[in-house]
Order: structure tokens, then C-alpha cells, then sequence
């Protein structure tokens, strides 16, 4: 078993081997389910305390163990880590599908449930009892027996194949390479995208300079690659990822997912998955999310259509006799970008220092809310790139553990996330502050420069920093309830918020110093960073609704799908598109959000929750982008308050009025 009795009980990750896992979950596994008999077989009347307080506490130690596992498949896997999790995740499923099928226990939760007007239970009390027996419902507990046991069929299922979808894309993505040693073929890209690549080279034993399909190497190679040949063959191998009829190919994955997901609706009585899924959003009805997509699509379209018939226009004025693809579209929109901005990645990079961006960032959380960092590095971490810090209030409290974990590994997955090893809670009246920690993938540092952001990584890392927020802050009483467990399309707005402050010149000033010079970044750059903010703003705007539609086709699904990845695929997104299609790629089996990540019949939430961000920032833009009352209103109407009321009202508490849609079509450039 893992010890977590040390200061603090961060997790003693030096002490813990992957042999460990396996039989940790094994036995938290059956300690659970011993507590859980005890609860269900109580002869005492059901109370709120021995039925549904009971019952949250019961996980939480095996709930930490299956943060710290899952964030280290993620961050940190290798073939044994991918095995273990393939087995513990039908234990996990089928154990917790044994609560909520629990007969005994159903019906003295729902003894509870009846009577929940008299007993005095305060708002947040009476949120876990709501949502406790909404669980039980929606996982099946009103099903005869014979569907409680495809359902658990079907759950099994479920778990098994997201987890085979983001393997193979893992594993595809490892599996392509692109290898170059005639320079003449690196014509274009700055000399940071070429060090990178050549110490990829090297740390493979090959010759000349690497690029693979992780965002740092593949990003920028489609951005600056001259060779429109290799950049088509990058494109290609990024797009085919998990559509090559090989041993890891995700569309009959695909497939049976969504026909799972499909079944289990209709099992619980939904017309389909999305309907269940929406149920508990601030949306509610997968009408209302078409409608809101649909309405974005028809107020940005016609920007996006003249941003790419600017840049074809570029394109043809720079000498290119074709009509741009896909491939020629992060090129060519960067020249014309550089034209009239005069702005480039290469520019601006040397004044964004990691080390500088992130104390601009700390700062900018004390001079908000009044927190200070401290570095701490007598805290166990699992990959020697960690760093951890300690978090405290403005009065010297000690708040929350915070981990970072900032660059690429080939045992980590792309992308950027926030994750918890321990979250808040309220213990024996002990308040349990959390350990959040920062997954990034930011470019390394070289042999001969630090680790140098561009503003887009500057932006992710502000994001996810928002989330940690929405962790470090939480004031609950029950772990279910706290930090960032709130309805997937209310999370992002901490996180979004965040980027309004890297368009904001006063805090870019105090970041923004050149890592050689110390100098500050000139006048004219950051204009033009500012400037150039909505360039191609359509275009990104309908790629993130195309997104959004995609997803929605997927799980608006009412019959079993028999036809072609490819077909749904292209019906969903075709109003969106403004390239013709390409031949042996698909977008859907890389789309991991929605297939192995969570945001089933949530994607939509990016948009949805830039709404939000955007209308709440428009109050920090009246009041002071510093004023410390906004802020605190924030923190305690949002930011501590984790699930524990509805996010409307909790919005509304903020706010003084419901979102709206016009400060960020104004802050788009649409309006
Ligand atoms: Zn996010």
C-alpha cells in the first residue's frame, strides 16, 4: 500500500513502483466495498450521515489513488503502467457500478431523498444529496435486472475501449518520425525549431534533425517549413493518425463506442447520449447546444470565408500557382501575419523566459487575490522535470500544494491539463487543503537557450493556471462537491478567464523581458501581439465550432452506427469547412476529448465558457483589471464555491446579471 503519512501527505512518489499500483487498488478496492456493505446493510434508519455522508467519504482514499495512477499514465507511462490501467479500469467500473446498483443501498438512499425538505440539511448538504441520488438513478439504479446487467456490460465496455483510443493514438503518434540531414530541407524554420529538432536527433542516436507529430515539433514545422512537400507529408501523417487499417486504428473503436454510449442512453431512458449527457449542464438539451453552435457559426462564417480568401490572395502575391490546403494554411497565414503585424513567434520568444512568465504569473495571482508561492523541493516527484511549490494565503495560511510539470517526454501524452493528487475537503472539521498539479508541454530548453514560450504558450499556461486556481481555492465540505467538480461547461470559465490577462498591457509589461538583454519588450511588439490578437479570428473561431458539431454528430446519434467514420465525420463538419477534403485522414479517430477525455457531448463547453469569461472579464475591464474587490467577489462567488449550487446562480451571484453573448463577439473582432 502507498503511505501518504508524511508532511503535508504529498504523494511519496519516490517510494512508489509500478508493482505497487495493482495490488494498492486491489486492496483499496476491497476495503471499499467493505465499508460499502456496511452502509448499505446499516439496520438503523437511513440518516444523512450514515447514508449519503457515508458514502462520499467512502472513496476517498481510493479516489486519490486513482488520481495519482491516471495522471501517471498520462504524464508519465510505459507499457506496464498501460497494462495495469487496462486491468484496474474494469475493477474501477465494476465496483463502482456495485454502489449504484446496490438495491439495499438505493432505496435507503432514496429514504433520505424523500424527506430531503425536512431535514435541515444546509445548501451544500442538501447539493450532495441531490446529486448523490441523481447518481444512482443515472447509473442505473431504477433498471430491472436484467439491464442493471447490461448496463454494467456496457459501462465495462466503455472504459476499456476510451482507454484503447488513447493508447493507439499515443502509440501513433510515437510511431512516425520525420528525419532530416540535408539542410537545404529545413529552409524556413527559425533557428529554435531547428536546435529542438536536432537534439531530438540526438537524443535518438540519428543524424541531422528529427521532427516528430508532438505539438512543439509539429506545430511549428507547419507554420515555417518552406518545402510545402514535407509540409503535406506531415500534415498527413498528424491526420491518418489511428485511420490506417493497422493494429492501431481507432475507427471500429470509434464505432462501438459511440454504439455503447448510444445503448446506455436509451437503457436510462435518454433518446440519446448527448440528451443524458446534457441533462447535467448549464445547456441542458443538445437542441439548445446545436442552437448555440449553429448561432456562433452564422455571426463568424462570413469572417472566416474573407480571412481565407486574404490569405489565398496572399499566397498567389508570394508566387503559389495552386489553391492553398490544409497544409498551406498555418503557412502562408503566418507570412501575411509577419506582413502586416511585422510579428513573429521567433520575435517574441526570446522576452517570454519560462522562469520569467511563470513569477509573472504568480504575481499576478498575489496581486488578485493576495496568494504567494513558495518553491519547495523536499516534495517527492514522479520525473525529475517536476518542481513543486507551496501556496499561501495573504495572511500566511497555508492553502494548496502545487506541482508543474513542463516539458515533453515520450512517456507523456500532448497537451496541457490540470489534475489533483489530493483534493479539498473537510475531514473530522479539519479543513484538507489540496495538491494540484500542472501538466504542460512546453518546448525544452537547449544547450544554448532557456526555455522560451510563445504567446500561444504563454496563454495555455495562464489557462491551466486558472484551473489550479479553481482547485487552490476551494472552500467545501465534501471532496464530490469541491474545486473543479462542477459541470463540464462551467470549468473552463476559471481557466479562460485567466488568457484575458496576457491581452492586458500592464501585466504583458512585467513579463515580457528579453532573456539576454533584460530589456523589456519594445512599445511596437506589444501592440502588435495585441493587434494581431483576432488575425485569422474567424477561421479559429469556426474550426473550434466545427469541433463542437463534430462532437455533437457523434453523441446526437439515435440509431446504431453502421456507416463509415469518415461519412459522419464529414456530414457534421462540412459547413464548416473551407478546404476541400483529404483523402486518408480523418479528424475524429485523433479526437481524443471526446473519445477518451471526458468532453462527450461537451465540447461545445471552449465556446460556451468563453461566453462566460469574456462577459465576466468585461467587470474586471470596468472595474480595474487588478481591482482586488472583483477579484475577491470571484474567488468567492466562483472559485471556492466548486459544485456546490448551481453555476448559473453562482454566476449571476458574481456577475449581478445572466451572461452575454456580446462581449465576446466584440472581443473576437465579430461585432
Ligand atoms: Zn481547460
Amino acid at each position: 500500500m502507498i503511505d501518504f503519512d508524511t508532511p503535508y501527505q504529498p504523494v511519496p512518489f519516490d517510494k512508489i513502483e509500478t508493482g505497487h499500483y495493482q495490488p494498492a487498488f486491489e486492496a483499496a478496492i476491497s476495503e471499499a466495498r467493505t465499508g460499502l456493505a456496511k452502509i448499505a446493510e446499516a439496520s438503523d434508519k437511513a440518516t444523512f450521515q450514515n447514508t449519503i455522508e457515508a458514502l462520499e467519504v467512502l472513496n476517498y482514499k481510493l479516489k486519490r489513488l486513482e488520481q495519482v495512477f491516471f495522471n501517471i499514465n498520462s504524464a508519465e507511462t510505459n507499457k506496464e503502467l498501460q497494462q495495469i490501467a487496462q486491468e484496474v479500469s474494469p475493477l474501477l467500473t465494476a465496483y463502482y457500478n456495485d454502489i449504484t446498483l446496490n438495491e439495499t443501498l438505493y432505496a435507503r438512499v432514496n429514504d433520505v431523498y424523500k424527506e430531503r425538505g425536512s431535514l435541515g440539511l444546509n445548501p451544500e448538504q442538501r447539493k450532495l444529496l441531490e446529486d448523490t441520488y441523481k447518481a444512482f438513478v443515472r447509473n442505473g439504479a431504477n433498471l430491472d435486472a436484467e439491464a442493471k446487467t447490461e448496463y454494467r456490460k456496457v459501462t465495462t465496455e466503455l472504459a476499456k475501449l476510451t482507454l484503447k483510443f488513447e493508447e493507439n493514438l499515443l502509440d501513433e503518434t510515437n510511431a512516425y518520425q520525420l528525419n532530416l540531414t540535408d539542410e537545404k530541407e529545413l529552409a524556413g524554420l527559425p533557428d529554435f525549431v531547428k536546435e529542438a529538432a536536432a537534439m531530438e536527433a540526438k537524443a535518438k542516436n540519428l543524424s541531422g534533425w528529427l521532427f516528430t507529430l508532438k505539438a512543439p515539433s509539429y506545430l511549428p514545422f507547419m507554420k515555417f517549413a518552406d518545402n510545402r512537400n514535407l509540409r503535406e507529408e506531415m500534415y498527413r501523417a498528424y491526420n491518418k493518425r489511428g485511420f490506417q487499417q493497422n493494429e492501431r486504428d481507432n475507427q471500429e473503436i470509434i464505432r462501438q463506442i459511440v454504439n455503447y454510449r448510444l445503448k446506455l442512453a436509451n437503457l436510462l431512458g435518454y433518446k440519446t447520449f448527448a440528451d443524458y449527457v446534457l441533462e447535467e449542464r448549464m445547456a441542458k438539451t443538445p437542441e439548445k447546444v446545436n442552437a448555440f453552435l449553429e448561432d456562433l457559426l452564422k455571426e463568424s462564417k462570413p469572417a472566416a470565408r474573407k480571412e481565407y480568401d486574404e490569405v489565398q490572395a496572399y499566397a498567389r502575391k508570394l508566387g503559389a500557382s495552386f489553391t492553398i490546403q490544409r497544409w498551406d494554411w498555418a503557412y502562408y497565414s503566418e507570412k501575411l501575419k509577419n506582413e502586416k503585424f511585422s510579428i513573429t513567434d521567433e520575435m517574441t520568444k526570446p522576452y517570454f523566459r519560462l522562469e520569467r512568465v511563470e513569477s509573472g504569473i504568480f504575481d499576478l495571482a498575489g496581486k488578485l487575490y493576495g496568494i504567494s508561492f513558495e518553491a519547495d523541493t523536499t516534495v517527492p516527484v514522479y520525473n525529475k522535470d517536476v518542481k513543486t511549490f507551496r501556496v499561501f494565503n495573504e495572511e500566511g495560511s497555508f492553502l494548496a500544494l502545487l506541482y508543474v510539470d513542463y516539458f515533453p517526454r515520450e512517456s507523456k501524452q500532448g497537451g496541457a491539463w490540470m489534475t489533483n493528487y489530493l483534493e479539498q475537503h473537510q475531514a473530522e472539521g479539519k479543513d484538507v487543503r489540496p495538491h494540484v498539479s500542472l501538466v504542460l508541454n512546453f518546448t525544452k530548453p537547449t544547450e544554448t537557450k532557456p526555455s522560451l514560450l510563445t504567446y500561444d504558450e504563454v496563454r495555455t499556461f495562464l489557462h491551466e493556471f486558472g484551473h489550479a486556481l479553481h482547485s487552490i481555492f476551494s472552500n467545501c465540505t465534501y471532496m464530490s462537491l469541491a474545486g473543479t467538480n462542477v459541470y463540464r461547461d462551467f470549468v473552463e470559465l476559471p481557466s479562460q478567464i485567466m488568457e484575458n490577462w496576457a491581452e492586458q498591457k500592464e501585466w504583458l509589461n512585467q513579463v515580457a523581458v528579453h532573456y539576454e538583454t533584460g530589456e523589456k519588450m519594445p512599445e511596437e511588439m506589444l501592440d502588435n501581439i495585441l493587434r494581431s490578437r483576432n488575425f485569422n479570428g474567424g477561421f479559429a473561431f469556426i474550426r473550434q465550432l466545427s469541433f463542437g458539431l463534430n462532437d455533437m454528430a457523434w453523441h446526437t446519434l439515435r440509431d446504431s452506427l453502421n456507416k463509415p467514420v469518415a461519412e459522419i465525420e464529414m456530414e457534421a463538419m462540412a459547413r464548416t469547412e473551407l478546404f476541400p477534403p483529404v483523402a486518408g485522414c480523418s479528424f475524429s479517430t485523433g479526437f481524443a476529448h471526446i473519445f477518451s477525455g471526458g468532453y462527450a457531448a461537451g465540447y461545445y463547453s471552449y465556446k460556451w465558457a468563453e461566453v462566460l469569461d469574456a462577459d465576466a472579464f468585461s467587470l474586471f475591464a470596468e472595474r480595474g483589471i487588478f481591482d482586488k474587490a472583483t477579484a475577491k467577489s470571484f474567488r468567492d462567488n466562483i472559485l471556492s464555491r466548486g459544485g456546490t449550487e448551481d453555476p448559473m446562480e453562482l454566476y449571476k451571484r458574481f456577475r449581478g446579471q445572466e451572461p452575454s453573448v456580446e462581449p465576446l463577439l466584440v472581443r473576437s473582432g465579430l461585432k
